[in-house]
């Protein structure tokens, strides 16, 4: 039998591993074949771990005919490279850690390992998780396989190129304002940051810890549900980490919308967004309706406009705190030409770090220094206050609320970079989520010039089932999904 691996989903892929139509070796030597021929066009890997992925299949392959059923055994996944691997290098994409080893697995990859996961490799990021384009890698730029000039979105861009280019049947990203479903919408994927606390983030390289998610990339919304089942759970070792029951995601996957309260917030279709992005979206929220929900589309969240600025405060000043580690002392790159240990301190930072690292280092210091904390970071809280708050009474009325991921399709590589404020506009549609701490997904939505267009669903904390369930019912009524690049 001729089977299409590279686009074989985690529940297709299971199916025909249970009944041993399919190996994990023949799939995961397929899904190596094509890793080997689409890097050298989109560049989405920064370690390629073949060796390991083959034993590791293996090793599913015994386990599966000894009677596993675990949905992701001997399934092919990539993660980010800001998640700890044991023994397999975690860069961050930063000159910083290029040479870095962990002497230990992330939660994640803990619970990854217990169901037979095979790891492809580490894909690329923006250094340290910093920027929405992948441009920010201190190693490489990855490209969008939907259009090679273009770029896949970030920080998780890697994992999202990766997963639609076919080079993985899922991956893990991180998103700390929008790195996991601003790259989903670019390169039309599904991808889902769960609400603050529902993931560990032990062993997640800290970026700004009260924002930081990981969370799963995807083909469709039932693999989505498939690795929340996986990753998802309190965590002793993570004093963040909610306690609170972990549900079975694939049971909430029906296309039955009856009875769901929609609410569309204004602040989201904001001035200069592109209008085949507002047409595309206007377009899935009808489309919801039909399939029975009810929409309200003249929601209000007033202090949406805020939450950029709020955003880079907190977040850069979270950074600032969390980057202090890398002094060359204790891991990492270090300078050693020099006699004195404060020149070794400042050179190792200065060589190490990346500009856009630099900036935010610098960025949230002054945040934080004592003349400018009141004025700055503690503002910047209240209004993170202020924000959940408008999030909550929203969510007395809703059940969920639909915006556009981000107000564009991809832009080109190049086009941004020298902008840093043009490129943290281009999260706008995604920072609030984190600040309110809620869970949001993004499925594809449509396409405008042949471009991606993502669908953000967002619902109240710990609410993951029912925008999983949404996002299902509209996924099973559309087919953009179905559609892959060319490359
Ligand atoms: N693009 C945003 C930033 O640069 C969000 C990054 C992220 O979610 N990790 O901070």
């Amino acid at each position: 039998m001729i089977i299409n691996h590279n686009r074989l989903t985690i529940h297709e892929a299971h199916k025909l591993l249970r009944s041993k139509q399919l190996s994990s070796v023949e799939l995961t030597k397929t899904i190596l074949e094509l890793v080997r021929q689409l890097e050298p066009k989109v560049h989405t890997l920064v370690t390629i771990t073949d060796e390991l992925a083959l034993k590791q299949a293996q090793k599913a392959d015994e386990r599966i005919a000894a009677g596993d059923t675990n949905p992701l055994t001997g399934i092919p996944a990539i993660i980010k490279d800001v998640i700890c691997t044991k023994g397999i290098r975690t860069t961050c994409s930063s000159r910083m850690l290029e040479n870095f080893v962990p002497p230990y697995d992330a939660t994640v990859m803990e619970k990854l390992n217990d169901c037979g996961v095979v790891v492809i490799g580490k894909s690329n990021m923006d250094e340290f998780a910093m920027g929405s384009s992948t441009e920010n890698s201190a190693l490489f730029i990855t490209h969008n396989p939907w259009d090679l000039s273009r770029v896949p979105g970030g920080s998780s861009g890697g994992s999202a190129a990766a997963v639609s280019a076919g080079e993985t049947i899922y991956a893990l990203g991180s998103d700390t304002g929008g790195s996991i479903r601003q790259p989903a919408g670019f390169c039309s994927v599904t991808g889902l940051k769960p609400t603050y606390g529902r993931v560990s983030r032990y062993g997640l390289v800290a970026f700004a810890s009260s924002l930081d998610q990981i969370g799963p990339l995807t083909q469709d919304v039932t693999d989505c549900a498939l690795v929340m089942n996986a990753i998802a759970g309190y965590d002793s070792r993570d004093s963040t980490s909610v306690p609170h029951p972990t549900p079975d995601y694939t049971q909430c996957l029906t296309t039955e919308l009856k009875g769901l309260r929609i609410g569309v917030p204004r602040e989201y279709f904001v001035e200069g967004i592109q209008k085949e992005v507002e047409t595309a979206i206007r377009a899935a929220i009808n489309k919801l309706q039909e399939l029975g929900a009810s929409v309200d589309w003249e929601v209000s969240l007033p202090n949406t406009p805020n939450a950029l600025a709020v955003y880079y405060i907190i977040a850069p000043s979270e950074a600032s705190a969390n980057l202090a580690r890398y002094d060359g002392v204790k891991y990492g790159f270090s300078y050693q030409d020099t006699d004195s240990m404060w020149d070794a301190l400042e050179k190792t930072r200065q060589y190490g770090f990346g500009d856009e690292v630099k900036r935010r280092i610098m960025l949230g210091t002054y945040a934080l220094s004592a003349g400018y904390y009141d004025a700055y970071y503690l503002k910047a809280q209240k209004v993170r206050t202020l924000i959940r708050r408008e999030f909550d009474q929203a969510f007395d009325k809703y059940d969920a609320l639909i915006t556009p991921t981000s107000p564009s399709v991809p832009f080109k590589i190049g086009e941004k970079v020298d902008d840093p404020l043009q490129m943290y506009l281009s999260d706008v549609c995604t920072l609030p989520i984190n600040i309110a701490g809620v869970p949001a997904i993004s499925i594809p939505a449509g396409f405008g010039d042949g471009l991606p267009i993502g669908m953000q669903i967002i619902g109240k904390p710990f609410s993951e089932e029912t925008i999983l369930k949404i996002a299902y019912a509209y996924e099973q009524a559309t087919e953009w999904h179905k559609r892959r690049p060319k490359i």
